[in-house]
């Protein structure tokens, strides 16, 4: 399952049909009609001579249900119903439509798929972001930062050395997916290229929600490579352990060489 970035956009016009957050096979339909209310102060404001459109404030909550029959999970959704200007060539800017701008899910939809042979911590991390995402960018790219730093524990790559002084001393995330390299060069740098969307998270205001989703495009291509292309590849050679009876593989013998060749290749 490939991330389908739509489902994650700043506003929405009706919800997209996300998988499942629960059975991860089923799609979430929201219940109609979708409860919508403007607040006191929006309504009280309207008193005001100078009273702007664009003053208006409303909020909605819903609930979706997943259309899974064994599942049926149910997830509440809820946050500001927002009309952006729109360009209009006799009025100018104008306010538009009205759109939905989602605060929270829960429990939120994933990304990607997280099977049983995900480490629980980082299924974790990941389910944390998922929520975050909706609400504040800079705190889900966090806990994608998180979610390295568990997979490299699974990976059991050091998290701390003994120093000079002969006192143990804490190895930086950077230093440690300078180590992983010895192990799986490429799966590194696609681990430093979050650790640098994790620090933007951690020291910056100016991270985005495509970055995130950057990230958890690059975390998805590394949780497929460490847990499920290995799965597969296991899979394959049980069968085909199982398909030789355990006895070993015949090697194909080699043809021996014909007299041309042979001269030839003298
Ligand atoms: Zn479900």
């Amino acid at each position: 399952m490939s991330l389908n970035r739509s489902e994650w956009d700043d506003l929405f016009e009706s919800f997209p049909a996300w998988l499942c957050p629960t059975c991860q096979m089923g799609r979430l339909r929201v219940k109609a009609p979708v409860p919508v209310c403007e607040t006191g102060p929006s309504i009280a404001a309207k008193d005001d001579p100078n009273w702007q459109p664009d003053w208006v404030i409303k909020r909605f909550a819903c609930f979706a249900e997943c259309n899974d029959g064994d599942c049926k999970e149910v997830v509440a959704i809820s946050g500001n119903v927002v009309r952006p200007d729109v360009y209009n060539d006799k009025y100018g800017f104008v306010p538009g439509g009205d759109y939905y701008k989602i605060a929270s899910i829960v429990p939120a939809p994933l990304p990607f798929m997280l099977g049983e042979e995900v480490p629980s911590d980082v299924t974790a991390a990941v389910k944390a972001a998922s929520t975050l995402i909706w609400a504040d960018s800079e705190a889900a790219a966090n806990k994608i930062r998180i979610a390295v730093e568990h997979f490299l524990n699974e990976r059991k790559v050091p998290k701390s050395t003994i120093n000079k002084k002969r006192k143990r001393q804490s190895l930086s995330l950077h230093t440690r997916i300078e180590k992983y390299k010895a192990k799986n060069k490429d799966l590194a740098n696609h681990l430093m290229a979050l650790k640098w969307i994790g620090n933007n998270g951690s020291h910056t205001a100016a991270l985005k929600r495509k970055d995130v989703l950057d990230g958890f495009q690059i975390l998805h291509h590394i949780i497929d490579e460490a847990y499920y292309k290995t799965r597969i590849k296991l899979t394959e050679l049980s069968k085909d352990i199982i398909k030789r009876k355990g006895r070993p593989k015949v090697r194909r013998k080699l043809k021996p060489l014909s007299r041309t060749s042979r001269k030839r290749s003298v």
